[in-house]
This record gives C-alpha cells, sequence and structure tokens, in this order.
C-alpha cells in the first residue's frame, strides 16, 4: 500500500520508458507518448578522441563509408553487448531524446527488452548501461516474452504459445506458458545472414562485389522464401571482381531465395528441434493456437505460408512486427506487479540501483 503510494508519488517526477535493445534498431516508448524513437542500433566513433560523432540513421549512413578516424560500430552484435561503453552511449542519448522537453526532476523507470539466453555478465551489463544512462529504475524482460506482450498473446494463462522473432542479428524461438518462458532458442540466422547469404551469392554466381546496405535493399525489395509468381527483379550496382570497375547486373526474385534457401532451413530446423523438445501438452495448444512471428524478418514474403505449409501449425504474423517488442514494453510499464514473472529477476539487486 505504502509502496504503492511511493509509485505513484515518483511517477510525477519521473518518465516511464521502454527499450527494445535490437542488434538491428533500437526503439523507445515513452508513456503517454507513444514510440519516440526508432533508430539502428549503430554508433559513429571518433576514434581520436573517443567521442561519439552519430546515433542511429546518421551513424547508419556512415557504415562502410566513414574516413580512416571515424568507426561506425553495432554495439550489440549478435544479440551480444559487444561493446558496453558505446552501448551506454547509444542508450543515454536515445533516453535523452525521448525525454526531450518532458524531462523530469528524477531519472526515468525503464524497461529494457534483452535478447532471450543473454548471459548473466551481459545482464548485468545492460543495467548497469541504463542505470549509468540516467535512469532511476531498471526492468529487465527477455524480447521473446515483451514481443508476446506486444502481440497481445495471453502470456499469464496455462496454455503455450510460441513466438518466432527473427530479427537483424539473432532469431529469438520461445516456448511461453503461465507468465514464463518454458524453452527458447537464440540463433544467429536472421536477417544480416539474409543479407550476407545475398552479398556472397552476388560474389560467386555473378562476380561482382555490393555492399550491406545493397544487399538488404535487394532483400527488402525482392526477397522471398517461396515463389510468389511476381517476376520481381532488381539491379545492382557494385564493384566487378574481375575488373576491379563499377558494373551493373540484374538480380531476379528467385536468384535471392536460391541464395537465402540454406539460411532459411537452418531458421526451420531449429524451429522444429524446439517444438521437439517442448512438452506433448504444449504442443498441442501451440498446434492449436499457432505460432506468432514478430521481428522484421517476419517481413520476407512468404514466411507465413512456407512456416505453415512445413510445421503444420497456424502462423500469425504479428501486426507492424518491428514495433512488438517495444510496444510490449510499453504495456509491461503500464502494469509492472502483473507482470513480475515476465520479468527477468534479479536477486542480487535492491529495485532502486543508483548509485
Ligand atoms: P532487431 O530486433 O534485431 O534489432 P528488427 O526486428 O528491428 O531486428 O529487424 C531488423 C531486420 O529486419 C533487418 O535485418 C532488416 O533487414 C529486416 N527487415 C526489415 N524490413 C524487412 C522487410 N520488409 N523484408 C525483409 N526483411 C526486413
Ligand atoms: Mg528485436
Amino acid at each position: 500500500m505504502a509502496f504503492k503510494f511511493l509509485q505513484k508519488f515518483y511517477a510525477m517526477f519521473s518518465n516511464d520508458i521502454g527499450i527494445d535493445l535490437g542488434t538491428a534498431n533500437t526503439l523507445v516508448y515513452v508513456e503517454g507518448k507513444g514510440i519516440v524513437v526508432r533508430e539502428p542500433s549503430v554508433v559513429a566513433l571518433n576514434q581520436k578522441t573517443g567521442q561519439v560523432v552519430a546515433v542511429g540513421s546518421q551513424a547508419k549512413d556512415m557504415l562502410g563509408k566513414t574516413p580512416g578516424h571515424i568507426i561506425a560500430i553495432r554495439p550489440i552484435v549478435d544479440g551480444v553487448i559487444s561493446d558496453f561503453e558505446v552501448t551506454e552511449e547509444m542508450m543515454s542519448y536515445l533516453i535523452n531524446r525521448a525525454e526531450g522537453d518532458n524531462k523530469k526532476m528524477l531519472g526515468p523507470r525503464v524497461v529494457v527488452g534483452v535478447p532471450s539466453g543473454i548471459t548473466n555478465v551481459e545482464r548485468r551489463a545492460v543495467r548497469d548501461a541504463t542505470v549509468n544512462a540516467g535512469a532511476r529504475e531498471v526492468h529487465i524482460v527477455e524480447e521473446p516474452m515483451a514481443a508476446a506482450i506486444g502481440i497481445g498473446v495471453p502470456i499469464n494463462d496455462p496454455v503455450g504459445n510460441m513466438i518466432v522473432d527473427i530479427g537483424g542479428g539473432t532469431t529469438d524461438i520461445a516456448i511461453i506458458s503461465l507468465g514464463g518462458i518454458v524453452h527458447s532458442r537464440n540463433i544467429k540466422i536472421a536477417g544480416d545472414k539474409l543479407n550476407n547469404d545475398i552479398t556472397q551469392f552476388l560474389k560467386n554466381e555473378l562476380k561482382i562485389l555490393i555492399g550491406e546496405k545493397t544487399a538488404e535493399d535487394i532483400k527488402i525489395n525482392i526477397g522471398s522464401v517461396l515463389d510468389t509468381d511476381s517476376g520481381g527483379e532488381m539491379a545492382v550496382r557494385g564493384r566487378d571482381l574481375i575488373t576491379g570497375l563499377p558494373r551493373e547486373v540484374v538480380i531476379t526474385e528467385s536468384d535471392v531465395r536460391d541464395a537465402i534457401a540454406g539460411s532459411i532451413n537452418t531458421l526451420i530446423e531449429s524451429i522444429k528441434e524446439v517444438i521437439e523438445i517442448t512438452p506433448p501438452e504444449v504442443v498441442s495448444d501451440i498446434m492449436h493456437r499457432g505460432l506468432h512471428l514478430a521481428g522484421g524478418g517476419a517481413l520476407i514474403r512468404g514466411m507465413k505460408e512456407l512456416l505453415e505449409s512445413v510445421l503444420k501449425i497456424p502462423v500469425h504474423v504479428a501486426e507492424d512486427p518491428l514495433t512488438a517488442v517495444v510496444r510490449g514494453t510499453g504495456i509491461i510499464l503500464n502494469d509492472i506487479d502483473a507482470y513480475q514473472d515476465a520479468l527477468i529477476k534479479n536477486e542480487d539487486e535492491l529495485p532502486f540501483t543508483r548509485n
């Protein structure tokens, strides 16, 4: 009772913020305002001074184009915090931007989504980074759990639900029941790997070298996992591997499908493996309720149909799959007490960690 009152009292002087710390994109939700920041998880650093030069899309535009002393870093590689200090800088920049003119006296209360299977050390790193970025209180939730909540899956019911979140660096495959994660797997087959596959295909088959951004454009424009009969194709510019000179080639939808087929198969095998180790009662729930797809990778054409035909279960693509996780953090903020089981426990720390 007294604690509830105290929370309300604190709320007058502080913001509630939800963060999806993705490998590809970081999104920030502010209570009462909605999603206010949506930026690539990229930071450009001046190596001479150690200063942050740009964050987000500005920094992403610099990827592969920076002069010698400026480097563009993706601090969360493969779902792992590869660079603690840069992550902290990025978070503090984005939290500041999210608060804008509405900055309150106390630091915000923050719910952060992290990849499933993150180690204790990494979790601690995220917590510290969030506190150092100005948070008064930090709650950590695994991303597939946040995605499920964002999608509106009734996670606290005694029924099994399956979430597959195909992000940039990693895909999270999780089975959720009674407010907790029953099983989860985090694999490195996701959007970046598909971009890589496309780059390799062009290199091996068409002898042309393209940049990361071009590969991603190809995937988004004409990528598919099933023949859609669209006859899609795209002109692509790159460097000829033999002459070293610029050259343009045309890549078709079916080329792209071939390029990514191996990775898509591995992804499907991993989903099957998770289903195989799930208790039969829960599998029966999933057969009935279906699998929920989230993350940018859910947008690849034909994914729903392919998964349905191979796995023999209904597949639902989340509405706006790129924002499912951050919307989930927003819902959690609204009633943190109701989602205690969904949050990662933190026995070794007190709730108020600002030091
Ligand atoms: P993360 O949570 O790891 O930051 P996101 O859920 O933001 O990842 O998804 C980013 C990935 O989704 C990127 O690899 C991007 O290329 C891919 N993506 C975004 N839109 C599409 C689309 N329309 N078709 C295919 N892939 C997409
Ligand atoms: Mg994500």
